[in-house]
């Protein structure tokens, strides 16, 4: 490294420790990037590349970011997979000099970001988790752990090795930590969903080390207060902690105490369920299109947090379900909502502002977000006072008290409006603090001062034209004409003789000087003071960092009651029974985001009832059978959907609803192609089937949907058979499956616990009408060739269609065999050679007609564009 520069030295050694990171190396007012690091993040971030010396005779390409437009770029960067160390400079180049002529300034790495651990607002999304996951294992015991350090929440569970995944779908996390030592199939789980691995070394997931690292970080001698952990579940929360202590340099975020999660009091629902019921996210990826985006009415960021935490784990504690129910009810039936909401749209993200506050990350706004929650909280408290409320509510309104004492400081010391950052000053009230307001009045009114203290000298030695005057030789000095030089000299005690001039003679006193350093340090002085006030009320806020937690789960849970009762009366929602029966009673249901979707189109959507209670422990089975595009999907979508509702706490889309306590939702669909992921889509789709068949239980509610089509018809038919039969012997579910395999609906009459249902369509003039009605029984065919016109299928090929599908129907019906049938079929007349119009010479065609009924001499040229139009519609 000899014709290293110094500074190229010291580049190279604080990156040789980040070599997965980008390295953001302060330089001034810049973050720089050299080498791969800088031809890496100029094309992800479209920015110029240049070069800056060489390094073994070579150029050093490099690029750089603005400081004060980091985080957009920041952004960019870890949207697109990349983790980015961030180098500061942690001295001034006037320390550096101190230090030699040479010295390069000290810089470190002190933070590392990453998409599990940002903290920013601007990096993060309001009205979503960001959540960070540790998967612990030690032998064949698993657990996972998991934090948002954005809010500081921190929760762990024991779960079995097959149910990884589901839950990795159920948090969604940003980013998963995992041994060095796990093996390639987790990975491939990990995959599938698409989220990408963080590995670290098994050191990391030592739950040994784990346990005294949590102790630590919690300042306990034990963990027992919190619970008591399994050997994975420390190894799991030990890594956690390892990350963030690595990632954030030392400086760990306000974590709440852990708490256990029991994955058996929640609604199970996989991966693949999740994803086909868009319950967080729609197919196409985004959050529009999802139930979440469809049920959304809160008004906090907190609110709309708990929401998702709720969509994502509904409740199977019938307890807790019917809890929450009653809150919405009363916000529902209750008098207060709207009043109630306008309160809490006022209220800031007081989670995220209280981590950026405990990461030593925030601003002055992140106290003033505190101090604005508290004041809400306080009249929505006021507002409850004497009010009757359910119990989970009376909790709610019962943790926002008790802050007045934090509440009366921030109130005094806080401006109405502060800056951003604390380095900016100003936003400590006037009068809180009397060094403060006096070093401001110095900065601001320096002049002032000077003037009245010119005032008292004139008084005090009895000369009225002693004037204070600053230059820059002398600065401040007091001055008198040379016939009063003596009454001064005579106090030279007091006065001290600085210089005489032609008339004046000019004085100084202690006072003046130290006012003098005084007038000149006050600016500085100001933002000392702020700053030590800032830390001062960080830590007070900090000291009450739980309690404040609760105040703004409160807040959420609140917000999220009263949303959904506004969701409730806006779309005319009810109050669903749920007990611990196997009823399934749904009297003119609705699909909620469908629905919401024909209505600003104008479109009237149809309910539907689905009778699917099961006796006893017998299995219930609805056998769903009719033409594409009658609805089948949605109305199976829209069941699962009113289940999973009443058991977040919600009303449901019908107009009555009981249900006995679901345990686990399976939703499936037939081999479809948005799922492609190297494996055959039939073989995803047995792997689904798989699945469910092996885990469902008698509390399970199952939805196929036309489960075995990716493959050769009686295959499939066989698949789908034994399927049905199997969740009807086996796991015995309540369950509805949909199907075009007409062959099945015989399983009704041998099944007792199977039903055939169709989707009643109309046909009117060779053309179907969909009624999107649900009646008992099973479809008499299945229109596909109607739906295929309606679909835009050439004509030619639809009477074609037409001619195969009766000869079969013949066929069929003369029990022939299907290949005898199609080579007695006479030869599709427009095949291969003969180009469009594919159609027979005998018959004309409707365009041929209406060419041989015009006179184009008596045409006008509009009428004969008209006509190309005609013709056109006619094809
Ligand atoms: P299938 O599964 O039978 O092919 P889908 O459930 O996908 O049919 O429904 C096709 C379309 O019909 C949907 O996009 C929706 O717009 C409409 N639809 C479905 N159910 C209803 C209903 N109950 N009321 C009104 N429109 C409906």
């Amino acid at each position: 490294m000899s014709n290293v520069t110094p500074m190229m030295a010291q580049y190279l050694e604080i990156k040789a420790q980040y070599p997965d990171a980008l390295l953001f190396y302060r330089m001034g007012d810049f973050y720089e990037m050299f080498f791969d690091d800088a031809v890496a993040a100029s094309e992800a971030l479209d920015i110029a590349l240049t070069k800056r010396g060489k390094h073994d005779g070579d150029d050093i390409p490099m690029c750089g970011v603005p400081v004060h437009a980091a985080e957009g770029y920041l952004l960019t960067l870890i949207r697109k997979g990349f983790r980015v160390a961030v180098g500061e400079q942690l001295e001034s180049p006037e320390e550096a000099k101190k230090r030699g002529y040479k010295a390069v300034v000290k810089r470190d790495v002190v933070r590392l970001v990453t998409p599990g651990t940002l903290t920013e607002d601007t990096l993060l999304e309001a009205r979503r988790h960001n959540f960070l996951c540790a998967l612990g294992n030690v032998r064949d015991e698993w657990a996972l752990a998991w934090t948002d350090i954005s809010t500081g929440a921190f929760h762990v569970m024991p779960l079995g090795q097959a149910r990884i995944g589901a839950e990795l779908a159920r948090l969604a996390p940003s980013e998963v930590l995992v041994s060095e030592k796990v093996d390639e199939t987790l990975r491939d789980v990990l995959g599938d969903l698409g989220i990408e691995a963080t590995v670290l070394g098994a050191a990391s997931f030592d739950s040994g080390a784990a346990e005294q690292r949590l102790c630590s970080t919690f300042a306990v001698q034990t963990l027992a207060g919190f619970g008591s952990f399994s050997r994975a579940e420390l190894s799991g929360m030990g890594a956690l902690v390892d990350y963030l202590d690595i990632t954030q340099k030392g400086q760990l975020p306000l974590l709440q105490t852990p708490r256990q999660e029991a994955g058996a009091r929640l609604m199970q629902i996989d991966a693949a369920t999740r994803r086909n019921l868009e319950l967080t996210s729609a197919m196409s990826g985004g959050r529009s299109g999802s139930l979440l985006a469809a049920i959304d009415r809160t008004v906090t960021s907190g609110g709309a947090r708990l929401l998702e935490r709720r969509v994502s784990s509904p409740s199977r504690d019938l307890a807790v379900i019917e809890e929450r129910l009653d809150a919405v009810r009363w916000g529902v039936e209750g008098s207060f909502s709207d009043a109630l909401r306008e309160l809490l749209r006022r209220v800031p993200d007081v989670e995220r502002a209280l981590s950026r506050l405990g990461l030593d990350r925030g601003g002055p706004r992140d106290l003033t977000a505190v101090r604005s929650a508290l004041t809400q909280a306080q009249t929505i408290c006021e507002r409850l006072d004497g009010v009757e409320l359910p119990a989970l509510l009376r909790r709610s309104r019962d943790a926002l008290s008790g802050h007045d004492a934090l509440l009366e400081v921030l109130d005094a010391a806080l401006i109405v409006e502060p800056p951003l950052r604390v380095s900016d000053g100003g936003f400590v009230a006037q009068g809180y603090d009397e060094a403060l307001d006096q070093a401001r009045t110095l900065r601001d009114e320096g002049r002032g001062v000077i003037a009245r203290m010119q005032g008292e000298y004139a008084e005090e030695t009895g000369i009225s034209s002693l004037k204070i005057k600053h230059n820059n030789v002398l600065g401040y000095f007091i001055e008198v004409t040379a016939t009063h030089a003596d009454k001064m000299h005579a106090r030279s005690d007091r006065f001290i003789h600085r210089q005489t001039t032609a008339n004046q003679v000019r004085f100084t006193t202690t006072e003046l000087s130290e006012l003098e350093t005084r007038i000149l340090n006050a600016g500085a002085e100001a933002a000392a003071i702020e700053k030590r006030l800032y830390d001062t009320l960080r830590h007070e806020i900090l000291d009450r960092a739980g309690v404040l937690a609760e105040v703004a789960f409160a807040l959420a849970e609140i917000d999220l009651a009263l949303g959904l009762a506004e969701l409730a009366r806006q779309r005319d929602w009810c109050l669903p029974k749920v007990d611990d029966s196997r009823a399934f009673d749904i009297e003119a249901g609705r699909h909620p985001v469908v629905e919401a979707a024909l209505q600003k189109a104008g479109e009237p959507f149809i309910a539907n009832d689905c009778a699917l209670s099961a006796e006893g422990d017998a299995a219930s089975v609805r056998l769903l059978t009719g033409p594409n595009m009658a609805g089948k999907s949605t109305y199976l979508r829209q069941n699962a959907l009113i289940a999973l509702l009443a058991q977040i706490g919600s009303y449901v889309p019908a107009r009555s609803a009981h249900i006995g306590v679901v345990s686990q939702i399976f939703s499936r669909v037939g081999a479809s192609d948005d799922l492609a992921r190297g494996r055959s889509t039939f073989m995803v789709e047995m792997v689904e089937t798989a699945a469910i068949l092996n885990q469902a239980d008698d509390r399970a509610l199952v939805i196929l949907d036309e489960i075995g089509r990716g493959t050769a018809t009686y295959d499939g038919l066989s698949i789908a058979w034994a399927t049905l039969e199997h969740l009807h012997e086996v796991n015995r579910v309540r369950g509805l499956f949909a199907t075009h395999y007409h062959e099945l609906t015989v399983l009704a009459g041998k099944l007792p616990g199977v039903k055939n249902a169709t989707v009643a369509v109309k046909e009117w003039d060779g053309d179907v009408i969909f009624l999107h009605e649900v009646h008992d029984g099973a479809a008499d065919r299945s229109y596909g060739v109607q739906v295929a016109q309606l679909a835009g299928l050439p004509k030619a090929v639809i009477t074609r269609a037409r001619d195969v599908l009766e000869a079969l129907e013949k066929g069929e019906r003369e029990r022939a065999s299907p290949k005898a049938l199609i080579d007695d079929l006479p030869l599709f007349s427009a095949a291969a050679k003969t180009p469009a119009p594919a159609v027979s010479r005998e018959t004309p065609s409707a365009v041929e007609e209406k060419l041989a009924a015009i006179t184009p001499d008596e045409m006008s040229p509009r009428e004969a564009l008209q006509m190309l139009y005609d013709l056109k519609a006619l094809m």
